[in-house]
């Protein structure tokens, strides 16, 4: 079931660089605001309407660049789906995103939250981002060394949070086989197919097989995937969750320092897996909790005060405050 929430007064689609300027232009005119989205997968719209213009970037394109013996430089339109992307590039025999495969939305998101999975994350294969800066109103380059990069974060989502509009990404991908170690799913699906040497082919059919048997299709049943990020602790706090709640709570070490520790885990173990909410109508989806999914909500409110009573819970039993993934818009 969808939400009814807010309306933009007014929508573009933005197919190349010239729509871009005639439309931030128009808005400029008009003295209205602005804000770009890519598919809308990975967004929550607030209840209010928006009394400005909202850009829906539909940049195509997917063009190789530059070749060598061990690499391929592709830039990619941001508004190409995402998907289509890492199955394109894995048909070419290239590696670097087939873990990212089955992830909604569009390449020009991509960045935003540095997205990963299973391993693989965009910060390792970009190499730059092409955008619109609102602030200098020109089109600028951005390399990745200065997109700020972190688990699942970036300078779009944080300090320069709807500042850049992205065009293109360029991404430096590798002609070649993935190398292990892999991801215990995906170990786990190669044993079973016995596979010795998995292509990008095989390990983007793995993730496809784990995504399906764990998450809803949003087609099917609409939902943001991964409601909140995996939160990280430090040792210390590590420590004191594996003397007061178990000592075999699963935790991975952050290579930005500190422990990450599942948030599905933690839901999970706060009794709030397959839980379905008589007040808001929202519920957590039975095989992944970090899932939210709306049964017979009527409102975005509905939704955040659902996503607050999982946060709260979670943080009343282990001390954590688990944070939303999808950005909350306007
Ligand atoms: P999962 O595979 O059940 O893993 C749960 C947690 O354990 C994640 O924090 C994951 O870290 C960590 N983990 C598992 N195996 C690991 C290993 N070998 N080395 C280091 N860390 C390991 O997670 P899930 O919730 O079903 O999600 C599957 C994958 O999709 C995960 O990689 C998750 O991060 C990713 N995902 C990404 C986004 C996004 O980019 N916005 C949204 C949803 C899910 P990592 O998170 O570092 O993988």
């Amino acid at each position: 079931m969808r939400l009814s929430s807010g309306q933009a007064r007014y929508v573009a689609e933005i197919h190349n660089q010239t729509d871009m300027i005639e439309a931030l232009q128009w808005a400029k005119t008009q003295q209205v605001p602005s804000l770009m989205i890519g598919g809308g997968s990975n967004i929550v719209w607030r209840d209010e309407d928006f009394p400005g213009l909202l850009l829906v970037n539909k940049i195509l394109g997917y063009e190789v660049v530059h070749e060598d013996e061990t690499s391929a430089t592709i830039t990619i339109g941001g508004g190409e789906p995402w998907d289509s992307v890492v199955e394109r590039s894995v048909q070419a025999g290239l590696s670097g995103i087939e873990a990212l495969s089955l992830i909604p939305g569009t390449a020009g998101a991509t960045p935003i939250q540095n997205v990963g999975a299973y391993g693989q994350e965009i910060a390792q294969t970009l190499v730059s981002v092409e955008a619109y800066d609102t602030n200098s109103d020109s089109f600028v380059t951005i390399p990745v060394g200065d997109c700020s990069f972190g688990y699942r974060t970036s300078r779009f989502k944080t300090t320069d949070r709807g500042r850049f509009y992205i065009c293109t990404i360029t991404l430096r991908l590798t002609k070649g086989n993935p190398l292990p170690p892999f991801y215990p799913a995906v170990a786990s699906y190669v044993t079973e197919h016995h596979i010795e040497v998995p292509t990008p082919t095989d390990v983007r059919e793995a993730v496809i097989a784990i995504r399906s048997a764990k998450l809803p299709d949003p087609a099917d049943v609409p939902n943001n995937g991964s409601f909140f990020a995996n939160p990280i602790i430090s040792e210390a706090q590590l420590a004191e969750l594996q003397a007061s709640i178990d000592p075999n709570i699963p935790h991975w070490p952050d290579s930005g320092g500190g422990e990450k520790v599942p948030a599905a885990w933690l839901i999970e173990r706060a009794g709030l897996k397959d839980y379905h909410d008589p007040e808001t109508g929202m519920a957590t989806w039975a095989n992944q909790p970090l899932v939210i999914i709306n049964e017979h909500a009527r409102s975005t409110a509905d939704l955040l005060s659902f996503k607050q009573k999982i946060v709260d819970t979670v943080a009343t039993k282990f001390g954590i405050t688990l944070v939303q993934e999808p950005e909350l818009l306007p």
